[in-house]
Parts: structure tokens; C-alpha cells; sequence
């Protein structure tokens, strides 16, 4: 179907906030278009043909052969960390990303063991997870390509098939990510994506995931539906993790009009940095990458003025947020909580800026001075 057009913010963001994000809604014509299908067909989930629709849609635009969708990208680390059975084994994760990453693998009763990031990407350190490698056996690690921005993922494949061990991307932000030309999901050994609302590709609730292994695609997808394989025999304990027609329905709309969003979220962001270039520090890539429009994540020199500026673009109507802030360790027990020298300098500095299709040119100079005016 056609893209939809674009409707600008008001530019009196005092009278409506300007939110750090907000979900794209396609138009409800556009979105009646497929649930008229669903309604017609009466079927509302379990493999249906929508589902089929926006699943070998997903893998053509994304180029992979085994994807699987299911409910949220929480339940797609889930299932993740299940196929590899990282029940009491030793994972090594990031401290900085959304909790998910961690709190999925604790349901898991994996032993969690976090190391420390890059300074530039804010990702997982391969040289620092190697230094672990040496001295503790570790079953598995769940790099994060966080805000988008791919983690040095050859390194991370050169230490999967040295130690033999799979390397689990919670890629929730990385789905259109690249690095060195290539797709992030042509690297390691599994991606979990989420589809949730505030996402750049988005099904309300939703997620996939996608493999390598033909094997442990054909696991998940009986995982996913109560563990019932093929002749309706309960193979072994699943969950119910599927996607229904009305969310696949809303993930058709959105691929439609996905090249529109990423070229107007694009343009908020080039010049977001040309106008806070040498005022912020921005994440950047230590190798040739592509990141996505996900998010506008800033860095300051402290939390003084990180506190100041916040305070200043909400006076304006701007609302901001701190990602992912406090660390989400509490839950983690206290051997796991050690110094971490680069994400404990780091993570208490990080505000994202306001970012979405519709959001106008003045808006982005109007934060920009701002911030400008605060550092
Ligand atoms: C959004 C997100 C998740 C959780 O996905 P849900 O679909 O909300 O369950 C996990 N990890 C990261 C890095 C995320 O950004």
C-alpha cells in the first residue's frame, strides 16, 4: 500500500508537550485494510495468514531465512536463552542496556556476570570480555547494539567460535543496523528483536527472533506454541509466545510507511548533530557502521549539567529521558555489581532527546540552543 503523509507536531510545545518519542500510528483506514482480513477470515491468531504475510515480508527486507515472530522482544530473549540452555551457565552481558537484556536471563537462572563497555560506542568490550575469558569458564555472551549502534561484531564472532560458544544479540534496537555493509543479523549465532510501540519498527506488542541454525528455529517455533510439535505431541514444556493477526496486522502498515519514517527521523538527527557538535559528546562507532534513527542519545561532561539542561527543556515543553539510568543492577547479586571504570563513568551522563517522524525543524534548533545554552 502507499505511504501516509506526514502531519507535523505543533510547534507550541508548551501547549502540547514535544515526548521523547511516540508511537507512529498509521492511518486507521490503512490498518482496517488487513484487520478486514482477519475479521473476514475469523482468524485471530495461531499461524495465521497474516502473520505468514508480514513474516516472509520481514525476511526478504531483512535478507534471513529463519525468522520467527512472537509476542514482545522480552519473551524473544526468553526463548533465546531457553535454546541455548543457559539454565545455571555463565553469561556475560552489558551493564548498559534496558533491563530485559539482564532480567530475561535471571528468569533463566543463568549466572550473570557483566563487562565492562567501549568508551566511544557504549557497547560491550570484546578486549574486556577476552580478559574474563581467561580466567572463567563462560557459556555464553548477549552483546547489545545499544541506541542501534553495532558493538564490534567480528570480534565477538571470533570469540564464539574460539570458545565455542553462542553469542545471543538482544538486537531490539538493531533490526535495520549494519556493520561493515552488512546486515547486523548476518553475525553471531541469534537476534532478538522487539516490536514494541515506541520502537522504530513497531506491532503494538511484538517482537522476532532469528537464527542461524535451522534446528533451533524449528525448537523455538514449537517453544513458542506450548511445546506441541507437528503431530499435535507435546514435545517438551513450551510457553504461548505468539503473535496475533491484529499486531502482525499493525506491523504491515508500518513496513509500508517504514522508508518515510526512517528519512524524516534521519533528517531530525543530522541536524541534531550539526548543531551540537563539539557542545555533547555523541556516541560513535570505532568501525564502519550504520545506525538507524532509534534514538538521540547525548553525552555530558556531568550529571550536574545533564540535571540542568533536563530541567530546562522541560520549562520549554521538551520532555527527555535518561537511558538506562539508575544501572539496572539492584536485582543482581552483589558479586555481579563489581566497579565496571567505563559504564559507571558513562551511564549517569545520557539523556535522549526528543526523536520521531513528525518532529520539525524547529523543534530540533529550539532543543538545540537549549542544550547549547546549558553546557
Ligand atoms: C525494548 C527493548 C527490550 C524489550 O522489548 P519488549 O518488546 O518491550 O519486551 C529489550 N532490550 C532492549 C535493548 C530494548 O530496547
Amino acid at each position: 500500500m502507499q505511504q501516509s503523509k506526514v502531519v507535523q507536531l505543533p510547534l507550541s510545545p508548551l501547549k502540547s508537550k514535544v515526548l521523547v518519542t511516540q508511537p507512529y500510528v498509521p492511518s486507521l483506514d490503512k490498518y482496517m485494510h488487513y484487520v478486514e482480513k482477519a475479521f473476514d477470515a475469523k482468524w485471530l491468531t495461531n499461524d495465521g495468514p497474516l502473520l505468514k504475510e508480514l513474516t516472509d515480508r520481514l525476511k526478504d527486507y531483512l535478507g534471513v531465512k529463519y525468522l520467527l515472530l512472537v509476542s514482545n522482544g522480552t519473551a524473544a530473549l526468553q526463548l533465546a536463552y531457553k535454546i541455548k540452555n543457559l539454565t545455571n551457565k555463565t553469561v556475560i552481558s552489558t551493564p548498559f542496556t534496558f533491563p530485559a537484556t539482564t532480567t530475561a536471563l535471571e528468569w533463566q537462572n543463568a549466572n550473570i556476570q557483566l563487562s565492562d563497555i567501549n568508551k566511544n560506542s557504549w557497547n560491550l568490550d570484546p578486549k574486556v570480555v577476552e580478559k574474563h575469558l581467561t580466567t572463567t569458564k563462560v557459556d555464553a555472551i548477549v552483546p547489545v547494539n545499544i541506541f542501534g549502534m553495532p558493538c564490534d561484531m567480528e570480534a565477538f564472532d571470533k570469540i564464539g567460535s574460539k570458545h565455542n560458544i553462542p553469542i545471543i544479540y538482544d538486537s531490539a534496537q538493531s533490526m535495520l543496523s549494519k556493520f561493515k555493509g552488512k546486515s547486523v543479523l548476518q553475525y553471531g549465532d541469534i537476534h532478538c528483536m522487539s516490536f514494541h510501540a515506541t520502537k522504530l519498527f513497531h506491532t503494538v506488542e511484538g517482537g522476532a527472533i532469528t537464527f542461524n541454525s535451522k534446528d533451533d528455529y524449528e525448537r523455538a517455533k514449537r517453544l513458542i506454541n506450548f511445546g506441541i510439535g507437528e503431530n499435535g505431541v507435546v514435545e517438551e514444556a513450551g510457553i504461548n509466545a505468539k503473535m496475533s493477526e491484529l499486531h502482525a496486522a499493525m506491523g504491515l502498515c508500518i513496513l509500508d510507511d517504514l522508508p518515510m519514517l526512517i528519512e524524516n527521523r534521519e533528517k531530525s538527527l543530522t541536524r541534531y548533530h550539526s548543531q551540537l557538535a563539539g557542545a555533547v559528546t555523541l556516541q560513535c562507532s570505532n568501525y564502519d557502521s550504520y545506525t538507524p534513527p532509534m534514538y538521540m542519545p547525548i553525552k555530558f561532561e556531568t550529571e550536574d549539567a545533564l540535571l540542568n539542561t533536563r530541567e530546562q527543556l522541560g520549562h520549554k515543553g521538551y520532555l527527555s529521558r535518561r537511558y538506562f539510568y539508575p544501572k539496572n543492577h539492584k536485582f543482581l547479586n552483589e558479586s555481579v555489581r563489581s566497579v565496571l571504570p567505563v559504564s559507571d563513568v558513562i551511564s549517569n551522563k545520557i539523556l535522549c532527546l526528543p526523536l520521531m517522524h513528525n518532529l520539525s525543524k524547529n523543534h530540533v534548533t529550539n532543543i538545540s540552543t537549549i542544550i547549547k545554552q546549558n553546557v
